[in-house]
């Protein structure tokens, strides 16, 4: 297969992140159905694309025959065989869980055709804890897009040991047809580039937070003030959601045992008290 072959795209997860990548394909004119467990997500993510291309158009970024045509290519539906079902290339955006994602995989590789590639949006998660649950492993490999996906750039694309250079070739060529910037990771490394370098960014936030050093605040100001960053590591926790932060600390806890890798005490408190950033009005800032 070759990237021209790929028309019809299935995105598993209509969260933060699934909702904007099924947007983007079909503004890239694929033909997209997005499929999520939660009907209440779905409608949400309708609902967004019936926002925003409309919002395009007014600003003058997109025709209007564009933002049709983009809404006609989407469908929502709960129903995984239906969505995926003649999906030429799948993107998973479901929650970032190890046991989830390896469960979908089975059932994608049962129900999606032969020649489908299965990648995965995963922050953290190389494809090749996952790819072993398929007959395909050739056929699986990371797509990480960054969040906003409708507005960065850039997507990593991994290749793992499993991942054959045509599944890469595929993955990068549909990176450029999204019109974002592929880079291709061909070594497997737990959080790919961005996010390792975010993570030690963010962990020496939270310390010197947690020991009382500064605010979040004063970080954030800190950090987009002298570091240039459009974004304080407070503020964009928010946008990526606490829950993520949460989850990934404790999915890495369990496989190394390491101390280092368990949530701080500050991620633990938001978690628990439900106060998961932007999507729940509040974090460590409020959204009201
Ligand atoms: P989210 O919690 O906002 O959305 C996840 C969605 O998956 C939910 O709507 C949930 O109902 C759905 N879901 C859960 N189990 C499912 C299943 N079995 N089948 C179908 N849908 C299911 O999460 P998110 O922030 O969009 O993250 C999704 C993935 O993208 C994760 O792997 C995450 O690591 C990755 N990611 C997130 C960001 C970010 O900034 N949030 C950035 C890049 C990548």
């Amino acid at each position: 297969m070759i990237v021209e072959d790929v028309k019809k795209i299935c995105v598993i997860g209509a969260g933060n992140m699934g909702h904007q990548i099924a947007v983007c394909a079909a503004l890239a004119g694929y033909q997209v159905n997005c499929t999520d467990i939660s009907q209440d997500m779905l409608n949400k993510a309708e609902g967004f694309a019936r926002t925003y291309l409309p919002q395009r158009v007014a600003k003058g970024k997109l025709t209007k025959d564009q933002a049709d045509q983009a809404m006609a290519n989407l469908r929502f539906t709960q129903n995984l065989e239906e969505a995926a079902g003649d999906a030429d290339f799948i993107i998973e955006a479901a929650v970032e869980k190890i046991a989830i994602k390896r469960q979908l995989f089975t059932a994608l590789d049962e129900i999606a055709p032969s020649h489908a590639v299965l990648a995965t949006n995963s922050s953290y998660i190389v494809s090749s804890k996952i790819a072993d649950v398929t007959k395909r492993p050739d056929k699986v490999c990371n797509m990480h897009f960054f969040n906003p996906a409708l507005v960065m750039k850039l997507v990593e694309v991994v290749q793992g040991p499993h991942t054959s250079a045509e599944t890469a070739q595929i993955t990068m060529g549909l990176c450029k047809k999204m019109r974002k910037i592929g880079i291709l990771i061909q070594k497997e490394i737990y959080g790919f580039v961005v996010n390792r370098i975010l993570t030690a960014i963010n962990r020496e936030a939270l310390f010197l937070t947690d020991i009382g050093v500064a605010s979040p605040e004063e970080i954030d100001i800190a950090v987009t003030n002298a570091l240039g960053h459009p974004l304080g590591p407070f503020r964009l926790m928010d946008l990526t959601g606490i829950d993520l932060a949460y989850y990934k600390a404790m999915e890495r806890y369990q496989e190394t045992r390491d101390p280092q890798d368990k949530p701080s005490p500050l991620v633990v408190e938001k978690f628990t008290k439900g106060e998961w950033g932007k999507k729940t009005k509040k974090g460590f800032y409020s959204y009201e």
